[in-house]
């Protein structure tokens, strides 16, 4: 058999998979919006103006230099804003859309997945997508922990023109941060239950766009399969060993994913 007949049989075979599933979690990583034109953590090369990432998405770097960090992040934000849902993100919007258990995992924080749902005019629930690490467009204050309105534009330029909370106290009204999970923070517990639940019980795990080296988003499909389900891999550069229920689409998202979920 030459390669592309193999790549239909192993489209049609996941295909299949997902066609039989009633409990399916789709698990998406940096990858899926590079065809958006959003580098990937690895793309971006763990640099900013110089700056280790690592020293800007942590606390002891907000807290060093909150304008700093405000003023990365705003400027991610605002990229993700100019950045379109790409195809895969549209599949995955229509395909949640269109079935009941099909529960939605992302470790991305630009937003798209929740953009793409709402194009397809269906506001995604808190119960179809799971930001595990965060959402660029939500903030939240760095003592009381409410979440505040995001502006449409942040002032970075200053410490006095940053967004502070509205409920903490007058005279020591604190900075609000960005609702991103840092280097060295815990992921919400409820969320973290609530997932490792649904790898567990998922008849199939789709793994799109991910290096899988972030924990504990890469324990996901090995627990899909230790619970005897399947898992299906998309990236150009797969990165899942071998299993014999496992099928690896070696191609970009925007490309494999429509082909995937069309019709399911
Ligand atoms: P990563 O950079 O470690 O890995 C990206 C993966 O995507 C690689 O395996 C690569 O082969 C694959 N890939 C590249 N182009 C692709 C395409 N067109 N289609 C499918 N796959 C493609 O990213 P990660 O695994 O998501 O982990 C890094 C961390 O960085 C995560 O915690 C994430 O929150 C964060 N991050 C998020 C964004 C975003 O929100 N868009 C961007 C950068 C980093």
């Amino acid at each position: 058999m030459n390669d592309s007949a193999q790549d239909d049989t192993r489209l049609c075979t996941a295909r299949s998979w997902l066609a039989k599933a009633r409990r399916v979690l789709i698990l998406t990583g940096s990858g899926i919006s590079a065809e958006s034109g959003i580098p990937t953590f690895r793309d971006a090369g763990g640099l900013w103006s110089g700056f280790k990432v690592a020293d800007l998405a942590s606390l002891d770097g907000f807290d060093r230099d909150p304008c700093r960090v405000w003023a990365w992040y705003e400027e991610r934000r605002q990229r993700a804003r100019q950045a379109s849902p790409n195809a895969a993100h549209r599949a995955i919007a229509a395909y949640i859309a269109s079935g009941s258990d099909r529960v939605l995992v992302t470790q991305n924080v630009d937003n798209l997945h929740q953009r793409a749902a709402v194009q397809h005019g269906d506001a995604i629930g808190a119960d179809d997508v799971i930001d595990f690490h965060g959402n660029l467009e939500r903030m939240r204050c760095r003592r009381c922990h409410c979440y505040g309105e995001m502006p449409p534009v942040i002032d970075a330029s200053s410490r006095d023109a940053l967004p502070r909370c509205g409920r903490c106290g007058k005279a020591e009204r604190k900075l609000m941060r960005p609702d991103i999970v840092w280097f060295g923070e815990a992921l919400s517990p409820e969320n973290l239950r609530a997932t490792q639940a649904l790898a567990s019980a998922a008849d199939v795990c789709l793994v799109i766009g991910t290096s899988l080296e972030v924990y504990p988003a890469a324990d996901l499909p090995p627990m899909t399969l230790m619970h005897g389900g399947q898992v299906i891999e998309v990236n150009p550069r797969p990165v899942l060993p071998g299993h014999p229920r496992l099928v690896t689409l070696a191609g970009k998202a925007g490309e494999m994913v429509p082909r995937l979920l069309a019709g399911l």
